[in-house]
């Protein structure tokens, strides 16, 4: 196992996973991992497009496993689905969360957004209605707006999906359409569903400023987004210039490197945005 570690340190995370699955047992490897404590969550701030003050966070995870070292979440999340493992990696992210909340709390002003990655394989889960309440009711009463991170790929289909969100907003949470541009299926979404955000893939926004035609394309997504009353986010902002850009496009809320990387909460709890536009 140490020399495994050790080759796995001088490796891509990608291939150390493709490595970790293939020798051991996928689903005690996770099941521990969780035991273990092996995960733990950074924060990404979420920033207005105008003020360039934090409006919220988005919630990752992270897996730091023993012997790989760092394993990257689209990794994992897709291995613990296939494993039929979400729901309870989702529950330990809940817990995560829940550990963290009172500091959060200090942290973040009422009403400050707490983005949370839903993935499709709990979406359609029969205890999906019961934990998500339950994870709500773990909070403090009344200060972060949950916001739940769908992608564009894994919406139900139309009934289920307009059942499914009104529920939601009953309850007080808010649903955003992730990864928005990256599936097929595209704008017909946006006129279905209520949707609260719509976050614009950063394929995307790693577009702005390149002589391409992507940006056309960005104007009409955002116009309409904007004619359905949804509040936009563009993610992976990395320069000052596609964040100019995006304001300038009516764009409300910004999240990417160029403001924070995502940080561990002590971090997070020092932070101040220390970027500007003129
Ligand atoms: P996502 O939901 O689209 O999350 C945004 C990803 O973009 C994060 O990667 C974040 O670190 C990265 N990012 C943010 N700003 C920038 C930037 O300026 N440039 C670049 N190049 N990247 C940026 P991360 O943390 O590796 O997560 C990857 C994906 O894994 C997420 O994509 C999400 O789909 C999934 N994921 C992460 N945490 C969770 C989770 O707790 N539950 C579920 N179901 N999925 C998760
Ligand atoms: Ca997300
Ligand atoms: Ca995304
Ligand atoms: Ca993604």
């Amino acid at each position: 196992a140490l020399l495994f570690g050790l080759m796995c340190g001088a490796l891509a995370s990608g291939l150390c996973y493709y490595l970790i699955i293939t020798r051991a047992n996928p689903r005690k490897e996770i099941l521990t991992a969780i035991k273990q404590n092996q995960f733990y969550v950074v924060y990404q701030p979420v920033v207005d497009a105008h003020d360039l003050q934090m409006r919220g966070v988005e919630v990752l995870m992270r897996w730091h496993h023993p012997g790989a070292g760092e394993i990257p979440p689209d990794a994992f999340i897709n291995f613990a689905e296939a494993q039929k493992l979400i729901v309870p990696l989702t529950l330990h992210l809940f817990d995560l969360i829940r550990r963290d909340a009172p500091m959060l709390q200090k942290r973040l002003p009422p009403g400050a957004k707490l983005g949370i990655n839903i993935a499709p394989g709990h979406l359609h889960a029969d205890s999906f209605k019961d934990d998500m309440r339950q994870f709500a009711a773990s909070l403090p009463p009344d200060h972060f707006q949950l916001v739940l991170e769908i992608t564009e790929r894994d919406m139900l289909n139309q009934r289920e999906a307009t059942k499914l969100f009104e529920w939601l907003h009953l309850e007080g949470f808010e649903v955003a359409v992730d990864d928005f541009g990256t599936g097929h299926s595209a704008l017909i979404y946006l006129e279905r569903f209520t949707m609260d955000y719509l976050k614009i893939d950063r394929g995307f926004v790693s577009t702005i400023g390149m002589e391409t035609v992507t940006s056309p394309v960005l104007d009409a997504v955002l116009t309409l987004a904007r004619r359905l009353n949804m509040v936009t986010v563009a993610e992976g902002v990395e320069t000052p210039e596609q964040a100019k850009w995006l304001r300038e496009h009516g764009v409300n809320l910004l999240q990417g490197f160029w403001i924070s990387r995502p940080m561990r909460l002590e971090q997070l709890m020092v932070w101040e945005p220390d970027v500007q536009l003129d």
